[in-house]
C-alpha cells in the first residue's frame, strides 16, 4: 500500500470498527461559540474522545455511551466543559467507569474546581466509591498507552496552564496528531519529527497575525508563527487548522493561504477523516 494513507473527508462509507482504519471525527473546532460553532472535541473511532468541549453535545446517546476513554489536553473550560454532562448522561450502576487521562495538574484542577460537589457532583465516588462512573489516570508527556492497537502518546505543548497534545497511531494504518492549545515550542516539533509516520496533523491557529501580542500572552499560534514552524516538520501530513477565534475565521484563513501552499484545510467542526493504510 501507499506510504501515504488515503484520507477521506466526511461523508464516508467504511466502518471505523472494521479494524483496518483509524477514524478521526471532528466534533468541535472553534475557539468559541455561536451558530455552527462548537469548542474542541475529537472522537477517535467510537470509544476514545480527545477533549470534551461543546462538540460532545451533538452526539447521540448510543454514541455517548460508547465512549470509554477521554484524553484531555489541558484544564481550560473550552476543552472540558462537557465532561460533567457526558459522565452524568452515560453513567449506569452496572457500567464500567469512563477513564479520563490527563496531566496530574489537569486532573487536580478537575477534581478541585469541577467535580467538587459545588459545580458538579464528584463522579469519582458515584454511584459508589467502589464502582464509580469516572476514574482519573495521570499521564506524562512521552508516555504511550495502547488501547486495542491504537497507540496514544502525550506530546509536549506550551500554553498558559500545563498542557499536552496527543498522537494516535495504528502501525501500518496511519498516524494522527493534535497539538491541543499551544504556542511555538521546539519540543512539540522535535517530538512530531521523532514519530515514525504522521499522516494528519490537527494544529491550532487561535488568533490572526495582528493579534500576535495577545497570542503571546495567551499562548496561541498565529498564522505567521505556524507557517514558520511547519518548515521544521520532516513529515508531510495533511494539516488541519483548529481553534479559530470567532469573527476572525476568514482573516486567519487568508493569512494562512498567502503563506502556505501545502495540503492545509481549516476545520469547521464536522469533518471526518479515515486513515486507511
Ligand atoms: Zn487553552
Ligand atoms: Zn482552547
Amino acid at each position: 500500500m501507499s506510504a501515504h494513507p488515503h484520507i477521506d473527508d466526511w461523508p464516508h462509507t467504511s466502518s471505523p470498527e472494521s479494524g483496518t482504519s483509524l477514524s478521526v471525527r471532528i466534533l468541535g473546532a472553534s475557539g468559541g461559540i455561536g451558530p455552527g460553532r462548537r469548542t474542541t472535541s475529537i472522537l477517535i473511532d467510537r470509544d476514545i474522545l480527545i477533549d470534551a468541549g461543546s462538540g460532545v453535545g451533538d452526539l447521540e446517546l448510543p454514541e455517548l455511551q460508547a465512549i470509554r476513554h477521554v484524553f484531555l489536553t489541558h484544564s481550560h473550560l473550552d476543552h472540558v466543559a462537557f465532561l460533567p454532562f457526558l459522565i452524568d448522561t452515560v453513567f449506569r450502576v452496572d457500567a464500567p467507569p469512563v477513564t479520563v487521562h490527563a496531566l496530574p495538574d489537569t486532573l487536580e484542577a478537575l477534581q478541585r474546581h469541577i467535580f467538587n460537589w459545588v459545580i458538579w457532583p464528584d463522579f469519582t465516588a458515584l454511584p459508589t466509591p467502589e464502582h464509580p462512573a469516572l476514574r482519573f489516570r495521570a499521564l506524562e508527556p512521552g508516555e504511550q498507552i495502547d488501547l486495542d492497537g491504537r497507540w496514544i502518546t502525550a506530546l509536549p505543548a506550551r500554553h498558559t496552564v500545563p498542557a499536552v497534545g496527543y498522537s494516535v497511531s495504528r502501525p501500518d494504518i496511519g498516524a494522527f496528531a493534535f497539538s491541543g492549545d499551544t504556542t511555538s515550542t521546539r519540543h512539540l516539533w522535535r517530538t512530531l519529527n521523532e514519530l515514525p509516520r504522521l499522516d494528519l496533523l490537527m494544529i491550532e491557529t487561535g488568533l490572526p497575525d495582528e493579534m500576535d501580542h495577545l497570542a503571546g500572552a495567551t499562548r496561541h499560534y498565529t498564522p505567521l508563527q505556524l507557517v514558520r514552524d511547519l518548515d521544521h516538520l520532516r513529515h508531510r501530513p495533511r494539516i488541519a487548522i483548529t481553534h479559530l477565534k470567532p469573527g476572525y475565521e476568514q482573516t486567519i484563513r487568508e493569512q494562512l493561504a498567502t503563506r502556505n501552499n501545502g495540503d492545509m484545510i481549516v476545520l469547521s467542526g464536522n469533518e471526518r477523516f479515515e486513515l486507511v493504510g
